[in-house]
């Protein structure tokens, strides 16, 4: 379309000019968002309360108060990341010294969902704009408010030849994927995910894949109830559970199957209220079809707790499902609702052959007191990202590099990660001048004997 290609090319003329390569642009550039942010708080708040009910203290946590940690962390250490590294130097490139620089791509596409809609959208714009970049940000169609809201405050901090929000659903995306960026930073479901990939190869444009899938929490014998219990209904209820890395489903030792449910029931109840459907502060689901779709689980298995739903405002209440197998409809693909199946085990070999037999999970889970099966665990399941005795909590620290492996995604953002992401690494080599060294040279005497010495 005429009007992206322009943005576009708008975009890569304003690159040229060197000036979102110079530090001080970059910080000031980062300080103005966190500013623009910290002055627009409630507006966010209200509109992720429209969008998706999300509570206060849901969205300052899980996004707003996100996103300023975020922008301090990168604020404070931006300069050193910027730097030239000096890297070693082998023997035989005597003389010489050698760098790494860290240059920035060019023109990023940002492309966004909408469950953590800002997080989602503002985090990878943090690294893109630290490292040099300008950006087109595309958020997602299913959270209106917050998208509107999000073009305003980036229209009214900087020029759209530097950074731009563009809105609009699937036909307004594949449009931005025809265009030639320099960058490609998706997030969402693994099948768009493909169109993306599929996209940015017939440009060889470079890409980050932030996906999704089924992610795994195992309660073992051993594990502490009480807070695994707190920890996991945390991290699957937040967001209504519409968060890539909660866990999907939970594998529970036979032997501590029933005092864990009753405990999880509890601190459900701790949590959401007893009656979590009037809970005013309990997110609702994005739209119609996401809650049909869920909807639709809520006959597998037996229910333990919950079950009940909210058609008018799109509430379904926290639900555990019980008696639950791989061939139940609801272990096909990942839930992304506030709807947790309930599988058991004896043999921890088991869980592990199973989680083997599906994709490589974004996020895993392990509650249990014994190193040795932590140890074990780890080595053996190939994961994104995750907790030993924790759920979802390895997402807020900037020192983490988030991404998934497989089908849950290719690359890492966060942090430094964020800044390395955005960031082509140029490697270069400064020769001496002083002498030249003649081993390398064709017609040298005895030339390839004294390589063969060097080079073994
Ligand atoms: P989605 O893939 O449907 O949409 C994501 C973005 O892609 C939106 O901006 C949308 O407009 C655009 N899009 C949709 N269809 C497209 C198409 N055919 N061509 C080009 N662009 C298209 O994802 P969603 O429903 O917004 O988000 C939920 C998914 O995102 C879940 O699978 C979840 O696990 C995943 N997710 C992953 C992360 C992560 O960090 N790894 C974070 C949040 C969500």
């Amino acid at each position: 379309m005429e009007k992206y290609h322009s943005l576009v090319n708008k975009q890569k003329e304003f690159f040229r000019t060197e000036q979102t390569k110079d530090i001080n642009f970059r910080i000031t550039s980062l300080q103005k968002l966190r500013d623009a942010i910290r002055f627009k708080e409630k507006e966010l708040m209200a509109a992720l309360r429209e969008d998706l009910n999300k509570s206060d203290f849901e969205a300052y946590t899980t996004e707003i108060g996100f996103v300023l940690a975020e922008l301090r962390f990168t604020i404070n250490n931006l300069r050193s990341w910027a730097k030239p590294k000096k890297v070693k130097t082998p023997k035989t490139h005597f003389g010489s010294t050698s760098y790494v620089y860290s240059e920035p791509y060019g023109t990023a596409l940002i492309i966004a969902p909408w469950n953590y809609p800002i997080q989602l959208a503002i985090g990878p714009l943090i690294g893109a704009i630290a490292a040099g970049n300008c950006a087109v940000i595309k958020p997602s169609e299913l959270t209106p408010k917050t998208s509107e809201l999000l073009e305003e405050l980036i229209s009214e901090l900087f020029p759209e030849h530097y950074i731009s929000v563009v809105q609009g659903g699937v036909e307004a995306s594949q449009a931005l994927l025809n265009e030639k960026f320099d960058y490609i930073f998706f997030t969402g479901s693994v099948a768009v995910g493909r169109i993306v990939m599929e996209a940015a190869a017939k440009k060889l444009t470079p890409v980050t894949l932030e996906l999704g899938g089924k992610s795994p929490c195992i309660v073992h014998k051993d594990a502490k109830i009480k807070l695994a219990a707190k920890r996991i209904a945390w991290g699957k209820f937040t967001n209504a559970g519409q968060t890539c890395i909660a866990p999907d489903y939970l594998y529970l030792h036979k032997s501590i199957k029933d005092r864990f449910l009753a405990q999880f029931k509890q601190e459900i109840a701790e949590l959401y209220g007893k009656q979590p459907l009037e809970n005013p502060n309990f997110t609702r689901i994005v739209n119609r079809s996401h809650f049909d779709r869920l909807r639709s689980y809520l006959n597998n298995g037996e229910t333990f707790l919950g079950g009940k739903t909210e058609s008018e405002k799109l509430i379904i209440e926290p639900t555990i499902l019980t008696n639950i197998s791989w061939e139940d409809p609801i272990m096909e693909d990942e839930i992304f609702g506030p709807i947790f199946p309930v599988l058991e085990y004896d043999n921890l070999s088991d869980v592990v052959e199973a989680i083997h037999r599906q994709p490589k999970p974004l996020a895993f889970y392990i509650f249990s007191e014994s190193k040795s099966i932590q140890d074990k665990i780890l080595n053996n399941v190939s994961f994104g990202g995750g907790c030993v005795n924790d759920t979802i909590y390895h997402v807020a620290s900037p020192h983490l590099p988030f991404g998934g492996v497989g089908n849950s995604g290719i690359g890492a953002y966060h942090g430094k990660s964020s800044f390395d992401t955005f960031s082509h690494k140029k490697s270069v080599l400064k020769q001496t001048t002083r002498f030249d060294i003649p081993v390398r040279y064709p017609n040298i005497k005895n030339g390839l004997n004294i390589i063969k010495k060097v080079l073994k």
